[in-house]
């Protein structure tokens, strides 16, 4: 009973303390734009492809197939994280063990799963404190990001190590009492034969040191995420099913700007009265950003993948596609407190772009969507980053000196040239092909 109201009390911190970060966190959601979901029947396709299949992080093959196999892992073994939570409240043994050859199969791959992601996360803090790896420096990667990431893979080592701990304690401990194994534990047997000689009482120590030990590191670990790069645990899967489902290269039209058009082209609507407020063009903070944007920044691994292939970034422009999304969650997560307390009134002096993000990094942008298309979590930076030039133009007429000259062409003579409409045929006089001979 003591072990079932401790367990209760540390559920219950834990609880409380996700929901306090969670209110936290998507309560920024209220301040930026709305966007409508359409094609659900794609979206599903896309994250069953690109989520749960992990389709894009096997561009790299064998770092993917081992991210993969740490991701599938997680969803195996979170059957036996549920399997924990009832156990520890109800005072239950392995409760769901009466699903029987389902239950065996089920935690016999949570077993060799265990054990695969413990070397998959050795090796990716052995790359990540022993090799070079390029992608995962720039100057957005401060010693912070690197501690963050160190310290994630720390704890999921920890959770294998004593997953694999509880179910070769489990197996010792039934051995010593003769009780019926529930499950199969094809790794944990093997560990099992290293501990045979141990007595009863140090058996059992140890199957709740490992089983308390679980169990509380994925209370804290789950309370750690949201602070971290490793979010995307929780927000990779739903993001992959918001995120951007149309073409690549495809520009959306400014909604405001497509109005301003029609009524151009339609007099009546022209002259008609028009009591409507000018919305402000494109993005230049936080929350003139749509929630998709701000579900990317929450969602964005720091993995690089987007820095590394980005053409402006490895020619040694400013632009760094990872430090725009992290900028825009820094941002959000600075701001975000005065937007709570006084509206979108709320200004502290500071915005996305000059305070975070600079012009050169925004016109260094070839939108070429080589990142978009990188990025394993479906997240699309050049549309962030075309609002942010869209705002730059339209409200500041502050487009770099090249791109004016063009846009004065187009004005005046409706292409980008700097020539009259009336000689756009001159370059065929010499060919004769406009000859009557
Ligand atoms: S679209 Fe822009 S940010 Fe993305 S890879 Fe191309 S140049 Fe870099
Ligand atoms: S935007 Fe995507 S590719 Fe770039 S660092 Fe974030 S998760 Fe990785």
């Amino acid at each position: 009973m003591v072990k079932q109201i401790l367990f209760a009390v540390a559920l219950l911190i834990t609880l409380a303390v996700f929901a306090w970060t969670m209110r936290r966190l998507f309560f920024n959601f209220k301040f930026t734009k709305k966007l409508p979901l359409d094609n659900i029947p794609k979206r599903i396709r896309v994250t069953l492809e690109v989520a749960i299949g992990q389709t894009k992080i096997f561009r790299h093959p064998v770092m993917g197939l081992l991210h993969a196999l740490v991701f599938w892992g997680f969803l195996v073994i979170l059957a036996g994280s549920v399997e924990m939570v009832i156990d520890g409240l109800f005072g239950t043994e392995r409760v769901l063990g009466f699903l029987g050859p389902v239950y065996d199969f089920l935690f016999a791959a949570g077993d060799i799963f265990a054990a695969i992601i413990l070397v998959s996360i050795l090796v990716f803090l052995f790359r990540r404190l022993f090799m070079k790896v390029k992608r995962f420096y720039g100057p957005e990667m401060k010693p912070v990001s690197k501690a963050d990431a160190n310290l994630a893979l720390s704890f999921i080592l920890l959770l294998m190590v004593t997953l694999l701990g509880m179910n070769t304690f489990y197996l010792l401990e039934m051995a010593s009492h003769n009780e019926a194994l529930t499950g199969v534990y094809p790794v944990s047997i093997l560990l099992a034969g290293l501990f045979a000689g141990l007595s009863p009482e140090v058996i059992h120590f140890w199957h709740e040191f490992n089983w308390w030990g679980h169990i509380l590191l994925i209370f804290v670990f789950a309370n750690i995420l949201p602070y971290s790069k490793h979010f995307h645990v929780f927000m990779s899967v739903p993001n992959v099913f918001v995120s951007r489902i149309s073409p690549l290269g495809y520009v959306e039209n400014m909604e405001s700007i497509t109005k301003e058009v029609k009524m151009m082209l339609d007099p009546q609507a022209a002259f008609a009265a028009s009591t409507e407020v000018p919305p402000k063009f494109g993005v230049s903070d936080a929350e003139d950003t749509s929630w998709v944007n701000y579900m990317n920044a929450l969602s964005c691994t720091e993995c690089g993948r987007c820095t590394a292939v980005c053409p402006a970034n490895i020619t040694g422009k400013l632009l760094s596609p990872r430090k725009i999304m992290m900028d825009l969650r820094a941002r959000m997560k600075e701001k975000g407190p005065g937007l709570h307390k006084e509206g979108l009134i709320f200004n502290d002096g500071k915005s996305l772009i000059g305070d975070y993000i600079s012009e050169e990094e925004l016109w260094a942008c070839t939108m070429c969507n080589a990142c978009a298309q990188e990025c394993p979590v479906n997240i699309h930076q050049p549309s962030l980053i075309l609002d942010m030039r869209r705002y730059l133009v339209l409200e500041k007429s502050a487009a770099p000196a090249g791109l004016n000259t063009a846009f004065t062409n187009i004005e005046n003579n409706g292409a980008p040239w700097q020539f009259s409409p009336q000689d756009r045929l001159k370059w065929a006089d010499e060919l004769y092909i406009n000859s009557t001979e």
